[in-house]
């Protein structure tokens, strides 16, 4: 903490993470060597990119962000991770997100390393034309570092299809090369892959079917409550609805939606995908059977399955206990580390089936890396080939955090799971490649 100061959201993932491997570290001595120094090589990211991001607003004015990319550890393969524009983006949230990446993406078993970046720049209220030169200024410096066999971002908060757009234009005029495969979210004709949008709420939802099916459960019939209105949330949302279950709710910075006939998709969808609204406004629209709960906590509303999928810190302990008084049986993550700690504990002790970030929303790099698999082959798979593909990789990363959490004699356990398959794979392929 004196080394990296003012960083909490760091120190809070480390922490997270080193809590669960001692019993690999005791069952591992090559770990624990003091000639390798692993676990200060791995806390330590390999390359901090902070940069002057200079723009023109509408009326002429001047700004200036701030944008950074951090790549943490490329020992599986090049850094993979989303950029994320949001005003509370700074260094600490940007190595807290790298850190988690380096695990998750180990967990797909796809080689990918991990990085991850963003910005101050907040987009919400910014026209397109505002949104693309903030992007095109941002790449000219980002593109000195990125590249497909280097590192490949993606989207997060704030960075969807319109932005990897601009991102995406700026690096192919800059360099002269088409070079698809060093941004994944692409817009679908020009090297996009089907379902990525989908891909990381639909891996959510799949995860906790699998944490359920584990205890004789189905989705099928039970009432559901997500957090957030983005891309995580719609899909998590689409995906629960095709299982048969009924999601109740969405919500965004400003409050919470709840609709006692459940979501209807396609005005939500309209609202932020089409208009770029508020969640709000589905409740003025919707009629009766949806109220709009501003400032309001989300996990108040009962059900049977919970998905934070907003954003980091969002389901306190507080929230927790009233998951649990009303019966919640499994709570997935589509956010990365949305619920904290002491949540996590209290959900665990009650016997709540909990999925981390890092298995439970790894779908969406998964895709992203089957997307640079058919940029490098220049073909374009269809949405069944990869949703199978998608599918298949959610079912392996549960089956190996499930069997993972039981060797280690934690079984039931998916952040400890989680946690050692995925160190033991960035551990293994450091160990091999020396000190560096
Ligand atoms: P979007 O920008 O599409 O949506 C974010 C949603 O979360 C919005 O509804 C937003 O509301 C809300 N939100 C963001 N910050 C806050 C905040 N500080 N307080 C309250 N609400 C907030 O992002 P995504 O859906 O892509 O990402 C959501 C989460 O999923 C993030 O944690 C991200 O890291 C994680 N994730 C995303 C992946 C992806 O493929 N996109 C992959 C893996 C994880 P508002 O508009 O009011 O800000």
């Amino acid at each position: 903490e004196r080394r990296n100061p003012a960083q909490p959201e760091f120190h809070q993932a480390v922490r997270e993470v080193l809590d669960t491997l001692a019993p690999v570290f005791a069952a591992r001595p090559e770990y624990a060597e003091p000639g390798v120094a692993l676990l200060e090589r791995l806390v330590e990211p390999e390359r901090q990119i902070i940069f002057r991001v200079p723009w023109t607003d509408d009326r002429g004015r001047v700004h200036v962000n701030r944008g950074y990319r951090v790549e943490f550890n490329s020992a599986l393969g090049p850094y993979k991770g989303g950029l994320r524009f949001h005003p509370s983006v700074d260094i600490g949230v940007v190595k807290f997100l790298g850190f988690e990446q380096i695990f998750k993406n180990a967990l797909t078993g796809l080689g990918i390393g991990g990085g991850k970046g963003g910005s101050d720049f907040d987009p919400h209220g910014r026209s397109d034309a505002e949104v693309m030169r903030f992007c095109q200024s941002f790449m000219t410096e980002l593109y000195r570092h990125i590249g497909e066999h280097t590192d490949v971002p993606a989207g997060d908060i704030g960075v969807g299809g319109r932005e990897i757009g601009y991102l995406f234009g700026q690096y192919r005029r800059i360099t002269n090369r088409w070079e698809a495969g060093v941004l994944t979210g692409k817009g679908q004709g020009w090297g996009g892959s089907l379902i990525r949008p989908e891909a990381t709420g639909y891996g959510s939802v799949l995860f906790a079917a699998e944490m359920l099916a584990v205890k004789g459960l189905a989705l099928d019939g039970l009432t559901a409550v997500v957090s957030g209105s983005g891309n995580v949330a719609l899909y998590t949302i689409e995906k629960l609805q095709q299982l048969g279950a009924n999601p109740l709710t969405a919500s965004d910075s400003q409050g919470y939606v709840v609709d006692e006939k459940g979501i209807d998709l396609a005005l939500l969808k309209q609202i932020k995908e089409v208009e770029r609204g508020r969640v709000s406004e589905y409740a003025q629209r919707r009629g009766p059977s949806a109220r709009f709960v501003p400032g309001g906590r989300v996990w108040d509303v009962a059900a049977e399955v919970a998905f934070p999928s907003a954003t980091q810190n969002e389901l306190t302990a507080d929230d927790a206990r009233t998951l649990i008084a009303n019966g919640v049986k499994a709570v997935s993550e589509g956010a990365n580390m949305p619920t904290t700690r002491e949540a996590v504990h209290l959900l665990q002790a009650a016997g709540v089936s909990f999925g981390p970030g890092k298995a439970a929303n790894a779908g969406g790099v998964a895709v992203s890396a089957l997307e640079m698999a058919q940029n490098a082959g220049r073909v374009a798979w269809s949405a069944e080939r990869v949703e199978a593909e998608l599918a298949g990789i959610m079912r392996d990363i549960h089956a190996v955090s499930y069997a993972t959490a039981e060797r280690y004699g934690s079984a039931g356990d998916y952040v400890t799971g989680a946690n050692i398959a995925g160190f033991e794979r960035v551990a293994d392929a450091m160990l091999a490649q020396g000190l560096i």
